[in-house]
């Protein structure tokens, strides 16, 4: 949540900037702003509510001048989305500029004691508290910038990445963080820094991880240090070479990230899969698993911890790890199990689902598990961030970027290794049958082609979102399998359509749901051939009767359901386990043509930002 750049170095800053705030505006873009030194020695702070091209408009014709600056695009959390809360924040003599993402907790009580002390504030934030008390340390102590910082992120309780920049010292960057991510990437005499690696990756593939509770210094020209901000010790630097092409953050012709991301899902399924099966088809190799085989074979219970789309995932893996491996599962709320007071034990498996890999409710209920003795797994998409750090082993996705606010490729990338996983566990356990693993093994390694002949109905989708794009409520039904997938359909439309939706499985539906069933409402039920067609069946005939208006997805060739419904989406046959992988897309299509007909903006839609690292 919210994007931090900044630069210093021999180019002009203000163009790594905005180009930066560009690349990380799914992240949030209530509004943005820039802080440079310019080559006379003024600090110039320009800021503006809205996406960062209102920002850019602004600016122009200003003095952009300057070789060092940082910049920001915010999502709110204090103070409402105006010019003022926008960041960069001043400290009270204009001398020091702040960035920050996250929370400060004990913000009023550190805003009272400034007032005491004489300062005045403009904003709502909590993040002026920061970049005020990092003035009034260096002024009461006589300090250098780094050791104010140093002293003020002491005091400091919540999470934060921030970086300030002083106008006395238009050489250095101090960057510090705690809980919430920061890169630095390492160019020819000249740092970048990012919330993520993508504003980076055009100028360096070498990048610098910032852990929690460092702090860095980052001098033009000079080496960068790196210090813990508890303790004296300077940290030895990690320089991870990036992998990342600047191909995937583009749209690559596509109107919108979202569309992109969808229509990509073949190959970056294909990518996921890659050197994970054997040719022969008769093993699965997924080292983090492999490694760990004991934890794995004496889990008493595995507790999967997610948010959002990677819960509806996890609730797939449920179903996979039970099916195939008989080991318990419990599927969390992140946000819910950090708070609780869960029953952990050494015995436990804990996976931490999550896309960003900085998900702060995951990352705090992974490591309340790890405290228990559990072993905890992570699987991630993007490589290095925190989650993968923090965990015992873990796998990632391998789904290259997803830019799109709305989770498409990432979902079925983690339904994708949490099959892998489970039919390799099952292996080990012998709890799966030789004819079932290498049948589901194989139907893995289809999904890429089969996802393929889905998207040669994508015109058809186009045609009935047109006819349904009137709706303000839609009801999704799934059972077994595919409830996860009804579950994460009516989120899709919620999130870029907002178009209120409901997720249900098919037969509570019955206990009261039911209520709200008209000819006005629409219902899409996926009624594929599975263990409980004939009784989803029944729950179709249960809508239709109440004069509700059905769009089934179906599997290929079933001329029954088309009977019955209004409308029908075919998707090719697979195992069953599989069946949301595929189920899932035209569900996808539906929603992102559905948000376009209604003229949303679907890769930045309201009120949500990529990558919640705030609680
Ligand atoms: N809490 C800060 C604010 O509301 C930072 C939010 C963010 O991470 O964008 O301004």
């Amino acid at each position: 949540m919210c994007g931090i750049v900044g630069y210093i170095g021999k180019r002009d800053a203000y163009p790594v900037l905005i180009q930066g705030l560009h690349r990380l505006e799914y992240r949030g873009y209530d509004s943005s702003g820039v802080a440079m030194i310019s080559n006379t020695g003024e600090l110039n702070v320009y800021k503006a509510k809205g996406k960062v091209e209102a920002l850019e408009h602004f600016a122009q014709s200003k003095d952009l001048n300057g070789k060092i600056g940082i910049a920001h695009t915010r999502w709110a959390t204090h103070g409402e989305p105006n010019d003022i809360n926008a960041h960069p924040h001043c400290s009270q003599s204009g001398k020091f500029a702040l960035v920050h993402n996250g929370t400060i907790e004990n913000y009023n009580v550190l805003k009272v004691a400034l007032l005491k002390h004489g300062y005045s504030f403009v904003s709502e934030t909590d993040t002026e508290v920061v970049v005020q008390l990092i003035e009034y340390i260096q002024d009461t102590n006589n300090c250098s910038l780094f050791d104010a910082v140093r002293e003020a992120m002491k005091q400091i309780v919540g999470a934060y990445a921030i970086a300030v920049i002083d106008r006395d010292n238009p050489d250095q960057i101090i960057a510090a963080r705690q809980s919430s991510p920061l890169v630095i990437g390492v160019g020819d005499d000249e740092y970048f820094l990012a919330s993520d690696a993508t504003p980076i990756i055009e100028y360096t593939n070498k990048v610098v991880y910032l852990n929690d509770g460092e702090i860095a210094v980052i001098n033009r020209g000079e080496k960068l240090h790196v210090f813990k901000i508890k303790g004296e010790t300077e940290t030895s630097i990690n320089i991870t070479e990036l992998k990342m092409s600047i191909e995937e953050l583009e749209k690559g012709g596509y109107p919108h990230f979202m569309l992109k991301e969808i229509f990509e899902q073949p190959k970056t399924l294909a990518d996921c899969i890659s050197g994970r099966i054997t040719s022969d088809g008769k093993k699965v190799v997924l080292s983090g698993v492999i490694c760990n085989k004991e934890k794995f074979l004496n889990a008493n219970r595995i507790i999967i911890v997610a948010c959002g789309t990677s819960w509806h995932a996890g609730l797939i893996g449920k179903h996979l790890f039970e099916d195939f491996c008989r080991i318990p599962v419990e599927v969390e709320y992140a946000s819910e199990f950090r708070y609780r007071n869960p029953v952990v034990t050494d015995k436990d498996v804990l996976i931490a689902l999550s896309q960003s890999g900085e998900t702060a409710d995951t990352l705090a209920a992974l490591e309340l598990a790890k405290k228990s003795g559990a072993f905890v797994f992570g699987i991630c998409n993007v490589i290095g961030s925190s989650i993968p750090r923090a965990t015992d082993s873990g796998c990632y996705i391998h789904v290259g970027p997803e830019i799109g606010v709305a989770s498409t490729k990432a979902f079925t990338g983690q339904v994708t290794v949490l099959a892998m996983m489970s039919i390799l566990i099952g292996q080990m356990k012998g709890t799966i049958d030789k004819a079932t693993f290498e049948k589901v093994a194989a139907d893995i390694r289809r999904v890429p082609k089969l996802i393929k002949e889905i998207f040669k109905m994508d015109s058809q989708i186009k045609d009935l979102a047109k006819i349904f794009t009137y709706a303000r409520n839609f009801l999704y039904l799934g059972r077994g399998y595919n409830y996860p997938a009804a579950l994460e359909g009516a989120l899709k439309l919620k999130e870029i359509s907002y178009i209120h939706a409901e997720g249900y499985p098919a037969a509570e539906m019955k206990h009261g749901t039911i209520a709200l069933i008209d000819d006005e409402m629409p219902t899409v039920v996926i009624a594929i051939k599975d263990n409980v067609y004939e009784k989803t069946l029944s729950n179709i005939q249960q809508v239709k009767a109440r004069n509700g208006r059905v769009i089934a997805i179906v599997t290929e060739g079933d001329d029954v359901v088309s009977k019955l419904v209004d409308y029908t989406i075919e998707v090719p046959e697979i195992s069953e386990c599989l069946t949301p992988l595929l189920t899932s897309i035209p569900l996808q299509l539906l929603a992102y043509y559905i948000a376009v007909n209604k003229g949303r903006n679907v890769d930045q839609p309201r009120n949500l930002a990529k990558s919640v690292t705030v609680e």
